[in-house]
């Protein structure tokens, strides 16, 4: 049985909480980043994780600036340089291309656990972080000056500040006594890493069927990542068809246009839902990530927004330790939750209405979407506004997300 006295708790060290660690390592802060499970430190050179993610331009310049992106690009990662996106209810169709807003890519397709090792090398490397794991949090009591947290295994650390970066089913939220508010979609994601007959060309391609969108994202050595939104029954029923009948269904939904698909892997379905939490901040305590916002994976933004949300945090934390405020103190965390509103507010409205608008059965609703995506092409100085936004390079940067 341990007791031992932080500056910063970490609760959850997956890519967000581990990003936080890394963006608060320099700042001279103790910290502990305590994380349950055992995060996967090695595997086989020709096994590739089926969880991926499309980490923005925003997002790559956060990494870079922690020193950790070029460790993820050697290991593995493909850059997209062009994305098109079609209804198949009609004709509407929009391409975004890297040259339109003068980047290199539009984004990298990054295994999870690259990107989760490659952050938690870096961290390790720190003497003032120290990593608890496996230890789970089971408790929290927050006090006037430090909030006390009990562990699993018996042990009590105390902090000025606990940050949840516990997921979406955050229990630090929960034993806060913080609220939420959301729902579930009814729909899962059916994910798989699927080899085609044609090349991807580093294009990510969207096409919104009846039942959700389907995503292809480009992976190297002719790799494509599979994020394939239905309704929960038909993504279950998909995941259990075999490798055949499963790859000549995949084909028919993308009519073909990366030829046949001729190697598919395991599948898995993860059940999706709208969440945010009413507060992100209290006395002592911060949530980042999806323990305080859960999105549709429909544009690959839940993850970027939680980079966002450490670096937006930790710059936060650094400026309060110089100025020798309390870090942990009401009136500083609330700089971090007015910040972030707008960036994770505007994103999730327009997430939520992309989803209802292409779930739409209506025929005018049809005819309007797919007339605003043909329109939208067109218009060049609003689709390159849409792009530079979704490349997380727009609006009120942190430091450490400007060049
Ligand atoms: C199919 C799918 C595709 C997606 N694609 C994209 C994409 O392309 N781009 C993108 O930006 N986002 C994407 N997302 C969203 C993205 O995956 C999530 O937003 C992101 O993983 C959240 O990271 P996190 O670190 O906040 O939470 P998590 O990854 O859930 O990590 C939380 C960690 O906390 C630990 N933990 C929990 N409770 C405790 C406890 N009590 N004590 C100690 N540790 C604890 C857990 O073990 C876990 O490691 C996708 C999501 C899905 C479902």
């Amino acid at each position: 049985m341990s007791n031992a006295e932080y500056d910063v708790v970490i609760v959850g060290a997956g890519i967000v909480g581990a990003t936080l660690a890394c963006a608060l390592a320099d700042s001279g802060l103790r910290m502990a980043l305590i994380e349950a499970r055992v995060p996967a430190r090695t595997w086989p050179a020709d096994s590739r994780d089926l969880r991926v993610s499309a980490i923005t331009p925003g997002s790559m310049r956060v990494l870079h600036a922690l020193g950790v992106w070029r460790n993820v690009v050697a290991q593995r990662a493909q850059p997209f340089h062009a994305m098109q996106v079609w209804d198949a209810t009609g004709d509407g169709a929009i391409h975004f291309d890297s040259a339109d807003i003068d980047a290199d890519s539009l984004g990298y397709i990054v295994e999870n656990r690259v990107l989760q090792h490659a952050l938690l090398e870096r961290a390790e490397r720190h003497t003032n972080i120290e990593w608890r794991c496996p230890e789970s949090v089971t408790a929290v009591e927050f006090g006037d000056a430090q909030t006390t947290v009990a562990t699993a295994a018996g042990h009590t650390l105390r902090a000025r500040l606990v940050v949840g970066a516990d997921g979406p089913d955050s229990g630090i939220r929960a034993l806060a006594g913080i609220a939420t508010h959301g729902w579930a979609y009814a729909q899962s994601a059916l994910v798989a890493n699927v080899k085609t007959a044609r090349p991807h060309q580093d294009t990510a391609g969207q096409r919104f069927l009846p039942g959700g969108p389907l995503a292809f994202l480009p992976l190297t050595d002719g790799y494509s990542a599979v994020v394939w939104t239905l309704p929960t029954a038909e993504a279950e029923r998909l995941r259990a068809l075999d490798e055949a009948a499963f790859a000549r269904e995949l084909e028919t939904a993308l009519e073909s246009r990366l030829g046949r698909v001729e190697q598919v892997g395991s599948r898995a379905c993860f059940p999706l839902r709208l969440l945010w939490a009413e507060h992100t901040v209290q006395a002592r305590l911060a949530l980042i990530g999806d323990a305080a916002h859960t999105v549709h994976p429909l544009a690959g933004q839940g993850l970027n927004l939680g980079i966002m949300d450490a670096a937006v945090l930790a710059e936060v934390i650094t400026d309060a330790r110089a100025r020798r405020k309390d870090i942990g103190a009401l009136s500083i965390l609330r700089r971090y939750e007015r910040w972030r509103k707008t960036d994770v507010l505007a994103t999730g409205a327009a997430l939520e209405g992309l989803h209802r608008l292409f779930g739409s059965s209506l025929a005018p609703v049809h005819w309007a979407r797919n007339a605003g995506l043909t329109l939208t092409d067109a218009l060049t100085p609003l689709k390159t506004l849409i792009m530079r936004h979704a490349a997380g390079v727009a609006g009120d940067l942190p430091r450490l997300a400007q060049l």
